[in-house]
């Protein structure tokens, strides 16, 4: 469902029958997105959502950008943490996501999932959603306090699918299952694609994943 083009990006493939779309997961190879039309976030692990509305740079803090005008893209900067890029079909507007534990726990799929239905009338069963690579259960050990942030009871440490919790966050919210779509591509898997914050700690470097209206 998943393919690396050219330019070293990933691209869902059930995106590009959007010809109105444009959208990408970056790689270690992949060249920087945008010539000044890319609008990012300071990342905070919240659930917070702000809306680009047209203009480009970072523009707050907040973990969900969210915009309908054509011409800017909306990224985050992940190494191990999910981007996750929703697209409403019907109202051509779109969010790019910066999911880790953290934020997944507060919430931050769902609110900005509401947060489009709040400032462009998205109907969530509307939404594709396309969840890139991130950190897998394979690699993703974390203690009983964190496990039981998403109700998983456990003495010692557990392997946490996040992408699966953040795929039930998106069926909560009403997003169809069938109009999910998962890289299933782990970053500590995969030094020679992707940074990995869990394997190369502070030297991880991050990388963009974007989407917008051309
Ligand atoms: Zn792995």
């Amino acid at each position: 469902m998943f393919y690396r083009d050219a330019l070293e990006v990933y691209r869902a493939r059930p995106l590009d029958a959007f010809a109105w779309l444009a959208h990408g997961f970056g790689t270690r190879g992949s060249a920087a997105f945008g010539n000044g039309n890319l609008a990012t976030l300071r990342q905070i692990h919240s659930s917070r959502c702000l809306v680009a509305d047209g203009k480009a740079g970072c523009l707050g803090e907040g973990d969900a950008l969210l915009e309908q005008r054509p011409g800017i893209l909306v990224g985050v900067k992940t190494a191990d943490c999910f981007p996750i890029l929703l697209v409403d079909e019907r109202r051509r507007a779109v969010a790019a996501v910066h999911a880790g534990w953290r934020g997944v726990a507060k919430g931050i799929v769902k609110a900005a999932i509401e947060q489009m239905a709040r400032v462009f009338s998205t109907c969530p069963e509307d939404v594709h959603a396309a969840i890139g690579p991130g950190i897998g259960a394979c690699c993703y050990e974390v203690g009983p306090e964190v496990a039981g942030r998403f109700g998983i009871q456990s003495c010692g440490p557990v392997k946490l699918d996040l992408a699966d919790q953040i795929r039930t966050q998106l069926l909560q919210a009403g997003v169809a299952a069938e109009r999910m779509y998962l890289a299933g591509l782990c970053t500590r898997c995969h030094p020679e694609e992707f940074h990995s914050y869990r394997r190369d700690a502070e030297r991880a470097g991050r990388m963009y994943s974007v989407v917008g209206i051309r």
